[in-house]
């Protein structure tokens, strides 16, 4: 499991420009598809091998009572629940301010280990730019700056250290042909996740499992359907949480995260008898992110006239077009419809994802591709494409290899993905097209 980092601290003093720099890299891997919502609060982050996933927060002013700053005095203690460690950050060109010992009081109390940082340091002295801050008792501040990237390697990997400690103890992974397809069933509250689970093992038979223990967040639920296994990722409560915490939502976007990362497919199910929210799109914008497997899941279609079932249909065509990749089905899991369908696109969706693609044969699509289609020229660079390799599965990655590929325009990396994807029938996982140019 991912550990999770949160970023804390008054408005302005440099978290989202942190926030930015952490999760940057990954960014670049997602194209940017029309419709597609991200939630900029939340992000992955990689150092080396080590992936996190960090939150940003709003600007915390703890004593509003109510309104907008009191709304964002929630969420920053929701994530601080969620949370294995916690950045809070501090501006070195203002000094300290009354606020920032009361957030300092609130995060004692929360009892998560806290690293203090120093920001907007660049081009100051250590000791002048942290003289005010060990009044906050927190120890010896780090010092960073966000905005050129000073310190910040080091503040993540001493956080990482500290998240990693903190966080519950990763499972063995288990071999696949084992326990089956890991499936997440995500979904805003209410729209019949709960239902769906009882649905699925009511009908099949559940194979003995653990209870959630003390040092995990997460129960896997083994099944069995027709023949074949599988293990349903179910996030359970979250960790142990002191008295400060106890206004926790019911939907929680790190324990969504968390069971998308754990999955090899993910249903992501709708509610039929609601409009698609901006909440629909930041979870499936999640999921693409994530590169995993997807099945889409319209649920409570029973007793719908048929009007409000084409309205739902257009809605979901306007607002999530660029789940194009995935198979849609109107299912009710409170009677049990479409659930066989449904389960048997969560096969097709898993051996997508994992599906193993020859370099000849990928290397001759590639050769089709470019034969119907040149890339166009930037300025006189015509990009070169040579050969083509798998670099991953779940999701599947083509890694393409040739000569100044970095001049290749977005379109006609979709034009590129879209070719593989028909060649090789990749229905219902996302696809990663890469890039090595050799100069
Ligand atoms: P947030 O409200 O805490 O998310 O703060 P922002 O990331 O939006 O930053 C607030 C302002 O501080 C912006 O104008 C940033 O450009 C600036 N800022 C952020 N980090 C640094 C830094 O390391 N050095 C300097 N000089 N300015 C910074
Ligand atoms: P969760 O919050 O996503 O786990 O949602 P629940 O499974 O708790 O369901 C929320 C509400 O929707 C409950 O009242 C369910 O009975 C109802 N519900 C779930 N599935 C269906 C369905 O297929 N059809 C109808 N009509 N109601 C459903």
């Amino acid at each position: 499991m991912k550990p999770v980092i949160a970023l804390v601290g008054r408005p302005n003093v440099g978290k989202s420009t942190l926030f930015n720099r952490l999760t940057r890299s990954r960014d670049a891997l997602v194209a940017d598809l029309p419709g597609l919502t991200r939630d900029r609060h939340y992000g992955e982050g990689r150092v080396g091998e080590r992936p996190f996933l960090v939150i940003d927060t709003g600007g915390f002013e703890p004593v509003a009572k109510e309104g907008i700053m009191h709304e964002m005095a929630k969420q920053t203690k929701q994530a601080v629940a969620e949370a294995d460690a916690v950045i809070f950050i501090v501006d070195g060109r203002q000094g300290m301010t009354p606020h920032d010992k009361t957030i300092t009081d609130f995060l004692r109390k929360s009892g998560r280990p806290v690293l203090l940082v120093v920001n907007k340091a660049e081009g100051m002295k250590y000791t002048s730019v942290t003289a005010d801050f060990y009044e906050l008792g927190m120890g010896d501040p780090y010092v960073i700056s966000a905005a050129h990237g000073d310190g910040v390697m080091d503040l993540v990997d001493e956080a990482l250290n500290i998240a990693e400690q903190h966080a519950p103890q990763q499972d063995e992974p288990v071999e696949p042909d084992q326990k089956g397809i890991r499936i997440a069933i995500v979904g805003r509250p209410n729209v019949g996740k709960s239902t769906l689970v009882n649905t699925l093992l009511g009908e099949n038979r559940v194979i003995a499992f653990d209870m959630p223990g003390t040092t995990r967040d997460s129960i896997e639920i083994p099944f069995e359907r027709d023949g074949k296994h599988y293990t349903l990722i179910d996030t359970a409560g979250i960790r142990r949480r002191g008295k400060v915490f106890e206004a926790i939502e019911k939907f929680s976007v790190v324990k969504t995260l968390q069971s998308i990362s754990e999955a090899n497919v993910v249903i992501l199910l709708l509610d039929a008898q609601q409009d698609i929210s901006e909440q629909d799109a930041h979870i499936a914008g999640f999921i693409l992110e994530s590169g995993r497997a997807l099945v889409v899941g319209i649920n409570k279609w029973d007793g719908l006239e048929s009007d409000q079932r084409d309205a739902i249909k257009m809605d979901i065509e306007r607002k999530l077009s660029f789940l194009f990749f995935a198979k849609f089905h109107f299912i009710s899991a409170l009677q049990a419809t479409g659930i066989a369908q449904l389960m048997k696109s969560v096969d097709s969706a898993y051996a997508a994802a994992m599906a193993k693609l020859a370099t000849p044969k990928l290397t001759r699509a590639l050769e089709e591709a470019v034969e119907h289609q040149q890339p166009k020229r930037r300025g006189s660079i015509r990009p070169k494409l040579r050969y083509a390799h798998q670099g991953g599965q779940n999701p599947p990655i083509v890694v393409i290899h040739g000569n100044a590929l970095e001049a290749i325009d977005p379109g006609y990396k979709r034009y590129l993905e879209k070719h593989f994807r028909d060649t090789f029938s990749l229905v219902g996982t996302p696809l990663r097209i890469e890039f090595r140019s050799s100069k």
